[in-house]
């Protein structure tokens, strides 16, 4: 379970595990590259979770560089092609404009995703596009389901440890991460959390309705997951 998030000047969110340990003097800080990119926390009994974080604050040039360091990740530049929602498109960075939006080649007939403002905010308007992109994506495949398996309310996360979780309030939530997964595996992942609207577990009933929602191939989507899942981390 995320704690926190600790975002970088470069805008990359990094997700901050907090967990509390008896016999533990000090704040330890662990942070990890690989096969995720978090910072692991261990905080002694009567430090509260406020002060753990205040003091993350106070390493940030630390954790920063760190993670700044790590190449692990592919940051996106002017020219990049990127694949995300089943689109491959051309990043061009134009900072004449304000808003960012797709565009196509006069030349090529490429597509292209235009993105405005300063250069520096590149990979974090890139990052926020792709996420609302995500949302009215998942909001339009939430539609193919009956009725009665509409959420209240669809959240957006970025978590490592889970693509969705549905919660007894009827939310449902979402790793914007799954826009570079294809998309038939992100409607897998949407009908598992749609399905568990009216199935908190994991009954044969929950799976029965999965396969309802989701129709053939839902082995194959899970079998996706595990083997290409930690891939879908590797952007910014
Ligand atoms: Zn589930």
């Amino acid at each position: 379970m995320t704690d926190y998030v600790f975002e970088t000047s470069s805008g990359e969110e990094i997700p901050v595990v907090i967990e509390t340990r008896r016999g533990l003097r000090n704040i330890t800080l662990r942070p990890k590259i690989l096969p995720i990119r978090e910072v692991r926390v261990s905080k002694p009994w009567l430090i509260s979770t406020s002060s753990a974080v205040k003091f993350i604050e106070q390493k940030r040039r630390w954790l920063e560089k760190i993670f700044d360091n790590a190449p692990e990740k592919i940051i996106l530049t002017d020219g990049d092609i990127i694949e995300f929602l089943g689109k491959k498109v051309i990043i061009r960075h134009d900072s004449y404009k304000k808003s960012n939006f797709y565009s196509k080649d006069e030349k090529t007939g490429e597509d292209i995703l235009i993105i405005g403002g300063a250069p520096e905010m590149l990979t974090r308007r890139v990052r926020d596009f792709i996420k609302s992109e995500f949302l009215s994506e998942v909001k339009k495949i939430i539609k193919t389901a009956p009725m009665d398996f509409h959420p209240k309310k669809i959240a957006i996360r970025d978590t490592t440890s889970r693509w969705g979780s549905c919660s007894s309030n009827g939310t449902i939530s979402f790793s914007w991460r799954l826009a570079f997964a294809p998309v038939d595996i992100m409607r897998y992942v949407i009908m598992h959390e749609l399905a568990h609207l009216k199935y908190m577990d994991h009954s044969v009933h929950f799976w029965a309705t999965v396969s309802q929602l989701y129709g053939d191939g839902v082995g194959r989507a899970k079998l996706w997951l595990t083997k290409n899942g930690q891939n879908l981390h590797k952007y910014f």
